[in-house]
């Protein structure tokens, strides 16, 4: 039986890896994106190109996203020749994306006025997962639309979960990004005060990774602070909009966050100092202009 035809917006690090694993599992594809490398490479493998989202909506009944932030989103689905001008009852809208909660709940509200359903689902896990095909996603929306989506997303995904309605997948994510940032934070923070103390921090490393303070971040960032390796991986630029989003987000509901906030200024003065592409492991090199020594070697 042949698969659904898909549409897919958002060819970037993540995108066009998730779109080549749709591809490879048989579902045949209309792309779009503004730039014109990775939708050449789609094309080559046999996806159709569209002239815009609104064309991709009108030969797709489930078109994907996959964009920086809220606005290109906000701009894909509401923009001209945007998703919701040509978007009609039963379609659905999966946005992939990691935006602002809020703002997922208004665009799904536009689509509803027009009978079409969204679902925002963000993941985790990053380049080598998209890859894989094994990321963590979060998904927020209607227990219906989510079934009749899951097989699409586990393609893309080693786990795929419903947290809740329409945006919760979105707050799922800020809650993700919020414990990373501050977890590499500490990382760095910690181990150059076992340095300045005389202790090897790979010895450091080696001695706690089995205990409490245990966890991927530590695994995967702690390394490459040592080696000075900081390729992204997930780029710190990301992070401070996915912090921004977690402030807008905790301002509205009168939540206090000092430490996310911290680790956000901490960042914004990596990108003060050029280092936008770099790893968010990279917050480190804060550690080292501050303190006058690194951690590597
Ligand atoms: P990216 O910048 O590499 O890709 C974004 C793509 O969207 C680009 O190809 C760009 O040309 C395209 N685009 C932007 N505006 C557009 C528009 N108006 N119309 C059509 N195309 C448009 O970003 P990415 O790293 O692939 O990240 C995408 C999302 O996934 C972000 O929200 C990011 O926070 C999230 N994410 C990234 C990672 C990672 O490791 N890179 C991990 C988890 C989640």
């Amino acid at each position: 039986m042949s698969k659904t035809q898909l549409g897919f917006i958002g060819l970037g690090i993540m995108g066009k890896p998730m779109a080549i694993n749709l591809h490879n599992a048989g579902y045949p594809l209309v792309v779009f994106d503004l730039a014109e490398e990775p939708l050449k490479e789609l094309i080559g493998l046999g996806a159709e190109r569209a002239a815009s989202p609104a064309d991709v909506t009108s030969q797709c009944s489930i078109v994907l996203t996959m964009l920086p932030n809220s606005p290109d989103v906000r701009a894909v689905v509401t923009g001209d020749d945007g998703i919701l001008s040509t978007v009609g009852q039963g379609q659905i809208i999966i946005d992939m994306s990691s935006i602002a909660p809020l703002v997922s709940q208004n665009l799904s509200k536009e689509l509803a006025s027009k009978g079409a359903h969204m679902l925002d689902a963000p993941v985790s896990g990053g380049q080598e997962k998209a890859e894989l095909g094994t990321l963590a996603f979060m998904v927020g929306g209607e227990q219906g639309i989510f079934d009749t989506c899951k097989p699409i997303l586990d393609i893309m995904g080693g786990s795929v979960t419903r947290v809740g309605d329409i945006g919760a997948g979105q707050t799922t994510k800020l809650v993700n990004q919020a414990i990373v940032g501050v977890n590499i934070a500490i990382i760095a923070e910690a181990m150059s005060l076992g340095k300045k103390a005389g202790v090897d921090p790979e010895a450091i490393f080696n001695a706690i990774r089995g205990g409490l303070a245990a966890s991927a971040c530590l695994e995967d960032k702690a390394p490459r602070m040592f080696e000075g390796r900081f390729d992204p991986g997930f780029r710190i630029n990301l992070h401070v909009k996915d912090l921004a989003n977690v402030a807008e987000t905790s301002r509205q509901l009168h939540v206090a966050m000092p430490l996310s906030s911290q680790v956000m200024e901490m960042m914004q003065a990596m990108l003060a100092a050029g280092h936008d592409d770099v790893d968010h492991g990279g917050l480190a090199l804060y550690y080292e202009q501050v303190n006058g020594f690194s951690l590597k070697e």
